[in-house]
C-alpha cells in the first residue's frame, strides 16, 4: 500500500480549525435541539467509506440529520453494532451506504495485506470477503481480476445491501417498509462519463436495475441519478 503524503502545517492547520469550533459553537441550532428535547433524531443511517473525499456533508446540514457509519470500504461486517444502532434504536426511515471510485480498501484488499498491522489485516480481509462474494456474483474470479476497481467499488455496495437485506433484524424492517436501503456511488473521477464528484443510485432494496429503479416513483432525485456502470 502506498500514499502519497502531504506535509501539513499543525500551527496554521489548529488555528484554522479554531475558526471552524467557533462556527459550529455560534451556529449550534439550540431551537431545534430543544424541541427534540435534547435527543438525537436522524432521518439516515449513512454507512460510508472514511475516505475524506466523500463527505457525510453530501446529504446537507448533518447535525442531527445524519448518523454516520464509517469504516474503510464501507462494509457492514466491521461495523455491524452501529449499523443496528441506526436502525433499530434510533429507526431511522433510510439507509444510504455510500461507495466511491478509486476506494483504497478497494485496491488494498485486492493486493497483498499480509504485512498490514493485525487489525488491519482483519477490516481488509472483510473488505476482499466482500469482493470475493461480488465476484462470485457475477461468476468471475477476484484473483484474475477481470473486473475494474471502480466496479468493485459498484459491486462491493450491492454486496453490503444484500447483507442487509438478509439479516434476520433489519429483512423485517424492509419488508414492511419502514425501512428503505439505497445504494450509491459518489464518482469522484468521472468513471461514469457526467463529470467529477457526481453521485449515482445504483441500488433500491436490492433493485440494480436501471431502468427499474428509473420507474420508481418514491425515491425522488435518486431515482433520476440511477445509473451502473456497463458490465
Ligand atoms: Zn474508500
Amino acid at each position: 500500500m502506498s500514499h502519497e503524503v502531504v506535509k501539513f502545517d499543525l500551527v496554521s492547520l489548529l488555528s484554522s480549525l479554531g475558526e471552524s469550533l467557533a462556527e459550529f459553537e455560534n451556529g449550534f441550532p439550540l431551537d431545534d435541539f430543544a424541541k427534540g428535547h435534547y435527543q438525537q433524531h436522524p432521518f439516515v443511517t449513512l454507512l460510508t467509506c472514511c475516505d475524506s473525499r466523500v463527505p457525510p456533508s453530501m446529504l446537507g446540514d448533518t447535525f442531527n440529520r445524519v448518523f454516520c457509519v464509517e469504516n474503510i470500504g464501507n462494509q457492514v461486517k466491521n461495523s455491524e453494532g452501529s449499523v443496528l444502532y441506526g436502525l433499530l434504536h434510533l429507526q431511522t426511515p433510510l439507509m444510504i451506504v455510500a461507495g466511491h471510485t478509486e476506494c483504497g480498501a478497494i485496491k488494498a484488499a485486492t493486493s497483498d495485506f499480509a504485512s498490514e498491522p493485525s487489525a488491519l489485516v482483519n477490516e481488509l480481509t472483510t473488505v476482499k470477503s466482500s469482493l470475493d462474494q461480488a465476484c462470485s456474483g457475477i461468476k468471475v474470479d477476484l484473483a484474475t481480476a477481470s473486473p475494474t476497481q471502480v466496479q468493485l467499488s459498484e459491486l462491493n455496495v450491492d454486496v453490503q445491501i444484500d447483507l442487509l437485506l438478509n439479516h434476520a433484524e433489519i429483512a423485517p424492517l424492509v419488508q414492511r417498509q419502514s425501512l428503505q436501503i439505497i445504494g450509491v456511488m459518489v464518482d469522484l473521477h468521472n468513471f461514469y462519463g457526467e463529470g467529477y464528484g457526481k453521485v449515482y443510485t445504483v441500488n433500491v432494496n436490492g433493485e440494480k436495475d436501471v431502468e427499474a429503479i428509473k420507474q420508481m416513483d418514491k425515491i425522488g432525485v435518486f431515482a433520476a441519478k440511477a445509473k451502473r456502470l456497463p458490465k
